[in-house]
């Protein structure tokens, strides 16, 4: 069993956190005269601070994801998720953490960022994790393993067994980035919180909840870690307008549910329309809301595509997607659109 204790850094362990304004008082009621934060008493709906806790819209998660809130820590998008990962449980120029590329390029811009090695085990030919190498390059530093499932770039799901196999043998913490699990087949690990001490799932606002432009992101893991990250976390790092938005989105899940279920039909439909395309030379599988397919040039068509008016990423120059494009899955005109511009190239 891991012992989570023992992988957080040193300093974080003896923190003590920032006390806000709204830490300190929590009891508020009707008709209270708030004179502790030195805010603008002029009301505009935004004067005041937001919830250091953001509880509403937690609230309105756990109730959803069937968590408990305590399971649940928010951040300015996923990049600031990923960030407070390492800096509570990497040491700087000494610990390190395996990525499998191809994969999301925040991981290594975040690492980076926080001076810790990173260690690469490519995907399989299939796009799936190669558990015995990755077990064999960890090593007594080595303490997150990033898990991008469904994958960007790929697109696919990894094998359950293969994650299995790995948040049972890897003695880190493992990060499944679930930025796609709406749109894929395969079920979320977030009900597996419980079995796994050392698991921490990813999701986010800005995929399948059309709300890329608020910047939230949500990390579920046990309460001994979100404590942990509750800590090192900026006070006020979900604004409320964010916080607004965001309860207004979860209040209204079902036009969620529908528009997820449009995208995976108009997929359905991309797919087998890019099938007759001469220039695409394979599709690849995939559980997200975008396709990689692998042309005849990628350099050439994505330029092509620039020409008609219409944004892809080029994703050549990444490990085993040589000559692949990444297509976000759009609405029907907009991919009716790609295919016949596809189709005159
Ligand atoms: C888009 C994406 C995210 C989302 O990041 P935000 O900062 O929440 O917008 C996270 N992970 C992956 C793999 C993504 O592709």
């Amino acid at each position: 069993m891991i012992d989570i204790d023992t992988l957080v850094r040193e300093n974080i362990k003896n923190l003590k956190p920032y006390s806000s304004a709204r830490d300190e008082f929590k009891g508020i009621k009707d008709n209270m005269v708030f004179l502790d934060a030195n805010e603008n008493p002029f009301s505009n709906g935004i004067n005041r601070y937001p919830d250091p806790k953001q509880q509403a819209v937690k609230d309105n998660l756990a109730l959803i994801k069937r968590v408990s809130t305590e399971n649940i820590l928010l951040g300015n998008g996923s990049d600031e998720v990923i960030d407070l990962v390492f800096r509570a449980f990497c040491e700087p120029n000494q610990d390190n953490a395996i990525l499998l590329p191809p994969t999301y390029g925040m991981y290594k811009v975040s690492a980076d960022i926080n001076s810790v090695e990173t260690i690469n085990v490519e995907l399989d030919e299939e796009f799936q994790p190669r558990v015995d190498e990755i077990l064999n390059v960890a090593n007594e530093f080595t303490k997150l393993l990033f898990i991008c499932s469904p994958n960007n770039p790929s697109g696919n799901s990894f094998s359950i067994e293969r994650i299995e196999s790995l948040l049972k043998n890897f003695s880190g913490l493992v990060i499944i980035d679930e930025a796609y699990i709406d749109f894929s087949d395969q079920s979320t690990w977030l009900n597996r919180l419980e079995d796994y001490p050392n698991l921490i799932v990813c999701q986010t606002f800005s995929k399948a909840y059309g709300m890329a432009g608020i910047r939230l992101g949500v990390c579920y893991a046990s309460k001994l870690i979100i404590h942990i990250l509750n800590k090192i976390k900026p006070p006020y790092n979900v604004n409320e307008l964010t916080q607004q938005k965001a309860l207004d989105c979860l209040e209204d899940y079902n036009i969620v549910e529908l528009q997820v279920s449009e995208l995976k039909k108009n997929r359905k439909r991309l797919i087998q329309e890019l099938e007759t395309v001469t220039i695409i030379k394979k599709i690849y599988p995939t559980d997200a809301n975008f396709l990689l397919v692998k042309v005849d040039d990628a350099n050439k068509r994505y330029n092509d595509l620039i020409n008609k008016g219409i944004v892809v990423r080029n994703r050549s120059n990444q490990v085993g997607c040589h000559n692949c494009l990444r297509l976000t899955v759009g609405t029907e005109n907009e991919n009716k659109k790609l295919i016949e511009v596809l189709k005159t190239l």
